[in-house]
């Protein structure tokens, strides 16, 4: 019987928020995958856990997944951490977690914290829609255009790049918008502050303890953009009909609405033999 692979949350800062499970599954794993075994280690040890650690990130993402499916196809159960929130998502771990699915391995998850979801829950947004963007890929200017949704949107940031991201979704979104910027969750310097996009250049300035720690931040809704009604075959066909022959007509009236061109053929012939 092939093991099973279970993909651990854990704490984003605050260390009582490793959940009773996520501590169960780790004391009981085979082997315990951590993007950096040292950082894991010192969540262990906290907790009495004796785990045998071995390390996937992403530089040995691929070869490690490799050792790891065959220790699973063994029989052994692998608890898959990062180093802090929940492994895949902006982290290493989903390679490992495709080849088990392939490989016919139950995967389980033992879910818990992640900066993204704890940030959305205390932005205070409604609705049930929103994006996930991760790290914006750098300059930020270029990737702004997917961020143009008319619902909110989760961004991670690293102390670096925070100010020139924040100018740079003023300049693309404008003052008005609103923006929640959730700086080290769970931990002892923790700030959630909702304002308008224009006030957030001189909030990020305001302290110089603003400059480091870890960023989430959730931009308010856009307007939801008229649609136009698409266009109707039918209608299309007649306008172009009166001007061309059937079946340049249907060519391009299938072209314009993507509707199939032989049934505009056939619909433009049926007019034609109207009187
Ligand atoms: N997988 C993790 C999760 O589920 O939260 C995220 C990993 S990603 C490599 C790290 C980024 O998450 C940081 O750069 C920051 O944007 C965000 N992050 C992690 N911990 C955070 C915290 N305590 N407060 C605010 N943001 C945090």
């Amino acid at each position: 019987m092939p093991g099973t692979l279970y993909v651990v949350a854990t704490p984003i800062g605050n260390l009582a928020d490793a959940s009773p499970r996520a501590l169960e599954v780790l004391a009981a794993a085979d082997l315990v995958a951590c993007e950096d075994t040292r950082t894991s280690r010192k969540l262990l040890a906290a907790h009495g856990i004796a785990a045998r650690t071995v390390a996937l990130h992403a530089h040995n993402e691929r070869t490690a997944t490799e050792r790891l499916i065959a220790a699973l196809r063994e029989g052994k159960n692998v608890a898959l951490i990062s180093d802090a929130g929940t492994p895949a998502v902006s982290d290493p771990g989903a390679l490992l977690v495709a080849a088990a699915h392939r490989e016919g391995i139950r995967v389980v998850p033992v879910p818990g914290p992640s900066a993204a979801i704890a940030a959305y829950s205390a932005a205070g947004f409604a609705g049930g829609t929103f994006l996930f963007a991760g790290f914006l890929a750098a300059p930020p200017e270029k990737a702004l255009d997917a961020l143009d949704v008319p619902y909110p949107v989760i961004l991670y940031e690293a102390p670096h790049r925070i100010a020139a991201t924040v100018r740079a979704l003023l300049e693309r979104f404008g003052p008005e918008r609103e923006i929640v910027i959730a700086r080290e969750l769970t931990k002892k310097f923790e700030e959630v502050a909702r304002m308008r996009l224009g006030d957030a250049p001189a909030w990020l300035e305001a302290c110089p303890h603003r400059r480091q720690g870890e960023f989430v931040l959730v931009l308010g809704p856009g307007e939801a953009k008229a649609v136009a009604p698409a266009p109707q075959p039918e209608r299309v066909l007649e306008l172009l009909l009166a001007a061309l022959p059937a079946g340049e007509a249907a060519r391009l009236a299938a072209r314009i609405t993507g509707a199939p061109r032989n049934a505009l053929y056939r619909a433009a012939l049926a007019r034609a033999r109207k009187p």
